[in-house]
């Protein structure tokens, strides 16, 4: 997707709520959820399904409250619970006192429960996971009613109170809905609303429960339950509807929210299950769920990334019913944007290589004056070093030019340091391997802030004053994945395959201007002519400082698009 194609976004759920609000449904009423599984850290999917629902409460002056789907205590845990809610936050999002938990309800659901089976509308079975798969039948073929379809609604409630008390092992049975065996939609034949887990220890409910309902069976009711208007799920959910809206229509409850499906925001070059994304942490490919080159808002957080960047980003990208696939991008773009007018400008020398000033004096230093932006006057200036040894980038000379376009340092030739003096390099110092080690250049003290009379220095580079400068890592962020939809190739046995063993580049070697050792958390810099970086506290030690790079100064990605095609 071009630029261009998002600079209109479409948002057809906020046309719906429009239409719902002039014909007074709701009596005016909105209220969203997000429902995240604390299986994993959010993503950037996450973050656009967080963006719209709490958006639209926002624009609407309603309400969203954040729930966590906690029926499957084996794969969540506390620190989900914790960084889910940190993200959201981040994120800029409030949930006030509507902080909900779907095990708020377990009491309440397994009473709806019994009220199903009261009504012949739900029944215990024994079959094994396996039988229940095989009964369902297929697309095409209709689905086998379970021999235990037919028991009495005393003997289902009597061992749907024993399931409960723990009188059977997992598997040895469940509770079922009774719908339709035949139905096209699978979801339909008889799902499954309550399954056995012993032995594990919920993060809310403690040892409590044995019993522990379905997804689709626990959704709508929490829903209903909290007065939910509008229930925003993406499209794989179109297929459970029937089943939604069936429960609802089916226990005694006052409330029935709409359920409404967008697509999935998918990114190129990354993976975007939680699934994918536990295995990339428990596996080792990552530093963890915060590693810089996860998508997950915690990565993209720690990479530097801004909340409104990220909350531009889901703006851009719109809302649709459309499959899509959005370019890494567009989403650099967002952050570059936001960075562009905000980030102080610095200098930084990632591949050092010494520069003498021989006729400057030695112990002489100079606090030089540097805008803090190019454009916005508003922003200051800081204060820079300047003596007479330097660093300079090693990409910035070379013996001769190699053509025309080469307008950095030549032997023999002058290239002005930005914010300071024109200088000529005299001698060029070798090891005796023939690399260069050191220039030998002189200054030119009448060329601070003005032009050299009578010469024509084009090129500028940047430096820091070797005296001075901060040591620190620098680490450099390619794609995680070198393939556009690493999930998507089944000709791997595993998207793992896809992984881009040069996605993590660390320069050891690096020299900041000194100012920057006051960077703290979540500090960004444009790094002139090098790209926008962040303080990375989390990685940095008191002697060692590690800024990462969150995104280059220009798009890299076309050429790469163009390199492949
Ligand atoms: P995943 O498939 O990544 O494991 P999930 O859907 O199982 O995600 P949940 O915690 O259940 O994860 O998701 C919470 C909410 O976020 C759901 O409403 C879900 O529809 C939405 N969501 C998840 N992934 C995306 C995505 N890629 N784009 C938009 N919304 C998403
Ligand atoms: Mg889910």
């Amino acid at each position: 997707m071009s630029n261009d194609a998002v600079s209109t976004p479409t948002n057809f759920i906020r046309h719906l709520i429009d239409e719902d609000l002039k014909v007074g449904k709701n009596s005016g009423r909105v209220a969203t959820r997000f429902p995240p599984e604390p299986n994993g850290y959010l993503h950037i999917g996450h973050a656009k399904s967080i963006c719209l629902n709490f958006g639209i409460a926002e624009d609407y002056q309603g309400t969203c409250n954040l729930r966590f789907d906690d029926t499957n205590p084996h794969k969540e845990n506390l620190e989900f619970v914790e960084s889910i809610q940190n993200d959201v936050r981040w994120l800029g999002y409030d949930w006030g006192d509507r902080l909900f938990y779907a095990s708020n309800y377990f009491e309440r659901l397994y009473e709806f429960a019994v009220e199903l089976i009261t009504q012949g509308k739900a029944y215990v079975c024994d079959l094994s996971a396996e039988e229940v798969r095989a009964y369902r039948g297929t697309l095409k073929e209709q689905g086998k009613a379970s021999p235990y379809r037919s028991r009495s609604v005393a003997e289902n409630l009597e061992l749907f109170a024993r399931m409960r008390a723990g009188e059977f092992a997992d598997g040895a049975k469940v509770l079922r809905a009774r719908i339709d065996m035949a139905s096209p939609n699978m979801n339909m034949r008889d799902p499954t609303l309550y399954r056995i887990r012993h032995g594990v220890v919920h993060h809310q409910t403690g040892s409590e429960w044995c019993l522990y309902p379905m997804y689709d069976y626990t959704h709508p009711i929490c829903d209903a339950l909290e007065e939910i208007t509008h229930s925003l799920c993406t499209l794989e959910f179109a297929d459970h509807r029937p089943l939604y809206d069936w429960v609802l229509d089916n226990i005694t409850i006052d409330c029935h929210p709409q359920q409404i499906e967008f697509s999935r925001l998918n990114l190129q070059y990354t993976v975007m299950s939680k699934r994918k994304l536990t295995q990339l942490v428990e596996e080792g490919h990552v530093e963890g769920w915060d590693d810089p080159r996860m998508p997950t808002v915690a990565g993209l957080r720690r990479r530097g990334y801004t909340a409104a960047s990220i909350r531009d980003f889901c703006e851009r990208i719109g809302v649709t019913k459309a499959d899509n696939s959005i370019e890494m991008g567009v989403l650099e773009n967002c952050i570059r944007e936001d960075l562009n007018v905000s980030a102080p400008r610095r200098m930084a020398v990632l591949h050092p290589l010494k520069v003498v000033l021989e006729n400057y004096p030695a112990e002489q230093v100079e606090e030089l004056a540097i805008a803090n932006h190019p454009q916005d006057e508003s922003m200051g200036t800081h204060r820079v070093p300047f003596c007479r040894e330097l660093y300079i980038d090693r990409e910035d000379f070379m013996e001769e030019a190699p053509n025309k376009k080469f307008k950095r340092l030549v032997s023999g030739g002058e290239v002005r340091l930005r914010g300071g003096y024109v200088i000529r390099c005299d001698a060029v110092v070798k090891d005796p391997r023939g690399e260069i080690i050191e220039l030998r250049c002189s200054y030119d003290a009448d060329t601070l802030g003005k032009n050299p009379e009578g010469r024509k220095v084009k090129g500028v580079i940047h430096w820091v004053s070797a005296r001075h400068a901060l040591k620190a890592e620098v680490r450099l962020y390619d794609r995680l994945f070198n393939h556009p939809n690493p999930d998507g190739d089944k000709s791997v046995e595993s998207f793992t395959a896809h992984l881009n063993v040069d996605s993590l580049l660390t320069l050891t070697n690096c020299y900041l201007e000194p100012g920057l050792a006051e960077a703290g958390e979540g500090s960004r810099y444009q790094f002139e002519r090098e790209g926008y970086f962040c303080f990375d506290g989390v990685a940095s030690t008191p002697d060692r400082p590690v800024f990462n790079r969150i995104v280059t100064l220009r798009d890299s990605w076309t050429k790469i698009e163009q390199q492949e095609n």
